[in-house]
């Protein structure tokens, strides 16, 4: 296939990731599958990056994640820079797309170069409540398209953004494949989270339920970064800490760690590779009490890929992934989540499994990408009509990455 596809991962995590890492892993899944098809692929990310590429390009020798919760006015260099090296990258000529994954930025500085640099796709992995100021007068000129990760994402996005969007494209991971041949993973009475501890995942609903109902709940992920209790304890005691203020923390130190026990429900920090897929495996749940409009869900599919049953509440894609009664249960609100608890064991994994192998594979995802560089490839190079720009909206208070 003749095409080169420069991918833009963002400067705040390798690829793969370490652990966590949702749109880290997303690249991770997607550049194998494209470099199989015949695509060239350059890779913009930092230098610990190991995944196998055509080419790497960094700026930074390892990933700034841990400064992505502080004050816009300390951090906004990061993103810049990082984007500076990749205009310089995509202006040689030699690129035909470019594939970009950073929030606002990416999409900001790529749309302003204009023909200077390939055509744009710009996947949207966030909540895209988070920008109304950006999102509510985008024009992509032409020449920048936009894709979702699910369709209710696309659904909940301003107009003029969806005027830009070639579609959406789920996600996908390396376990669902032949997720239904693998042997059925023996079930220990416990339930998982696996994911960023934060408010708008609804780690302290999973944890307070769980606790009041005696249902053991491991809770695995990071807090802003932070692995261990004590770290988090020193740096929320330490005003003069720069992560003092940062949300997860607070979040984390405030409303999740009175309901970790050690014993019921206990925290074990980041984990990663086959100690997570077995974790997860083991669970007889994985639970997804979702605050926000969940916009892709890496965590649901890896859990329907593992044989492991989904109670969630039925918010953002939920209801596209998971098939209530069948694969997982989804409820209205955090009530009906701990009412559903207890019945996880009706759902037969082998369901979710064989969900996941039909329809969450990384072939499955590339495909579809192929699909949308096809569409963004195809455009006519004109500028597109978009409604007035609206007076600024008010940002509504959504949680960070
Ligand atoms: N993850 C991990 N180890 C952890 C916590 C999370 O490997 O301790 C991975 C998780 O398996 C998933 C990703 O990080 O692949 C989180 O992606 P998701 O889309 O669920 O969350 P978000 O991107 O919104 O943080």
């Amino acid at each position: 296939m003749d095409l080169s596809v420069l991918i833009n991962a963002g400067p705040w995590l390798p690829v793969p990731p370490e652990g966590y890492g949702g749109i880290e892993n997303v690249i991770a899944t997607l550049v194998p599958e494209l470099r199989a098809e015949g695509v060239h692929v350059v890779l913009a990310s930092v230098g610990g990056a190991t995944l196998e590429a055509d080419e790497h390009v960094s700026l930074f020798p390892e990933g700034r994640f841990a400064h992505i919760q502080r004050p816009y006015n300390q951090v906004m260099g990061i993103a810049h820079a990082h984007m500076q090296m990749v205009l310089e990258r995509a202006r040689r000529g030699d690129v035909r797309l470019v594939h970009d994954h950073l929030e606002v930025v990416g999409a900001a500085v790529l749309g302003a170069a204009g023909p200077a640099v390939p055509p744009v796709l710009h996947t949207l992995h966030w909540d895209l409540r988070k920008h109304p100021e950006f999102y509510g007068g985008f024009n992509g000129n032409g020449r920048l398209f936009v894709n979702g990760v699910s369709a209710s994402q696309l659904a909940r996005a301003p107009e003029a953004l969806r005027a830009c969007s070639l579609g959406h494209a789920h996600l996908s991971t390396p376990l669902a494949v032949d997720a239904d041949r693998r042997p059925a993973p023996a079930k220990q009475p416990y339930a998982v989270m696996v994911g960023r501890i934060t408010r708008a995942k609804g780690t302290h609903i999973a944890a307070a339920a769980c606790r009041r109902l005696g249902i053991p709940l491991v809770l695995a992920g990071p807090v802003n970064g932070i692995d261990t209790v004590q770290e988090l304890a020193e740096v929320y005691a330490d005003p003069s800490h720069p992560l003092h203020g940062a949300p997860d923390v607070r979040y984390f130190m405030e409303d999740v760690h009175p309901h970790v026990d050690g014993e019921a429900v206990r925290w074990i920090g980041t984990v990663a590779g086959a100690a997570r897929d077995d974790l997860v495996a083991a669970a007889r749940a994985a639970l997804f009490p979702v605050q926000w409009a969940e916009p892709g869900g890496t965590a649901v599919i890896e859990a329907m890929a593992c044989g492991t049953p989904v109670v969630g509440i039925g918010r953002g894609c939920l209801p596209e992934l998971v098939d209530h009664g069948r694969t997982g249960l989804l409820a209205d609100d955090d009530e009906g989540f701990a009412r559903l608890l207890p019945r996880a064991e009706e759902i037969d994994p082998d369901e979710c499994r064989k969900e996941a192998a039909a329809r969450f594979t990384p072939r499955t995802m590339a495909l579809r990408y192929l699909e949308l560089y096809e569409r963004a490839l195809s455009r006519p190079r004109t500028v597109v009509e978009v409604p007035a720009r609206p007076a600024p909206a008010a940002a509504q208070p959504a949680p960070p990455r």
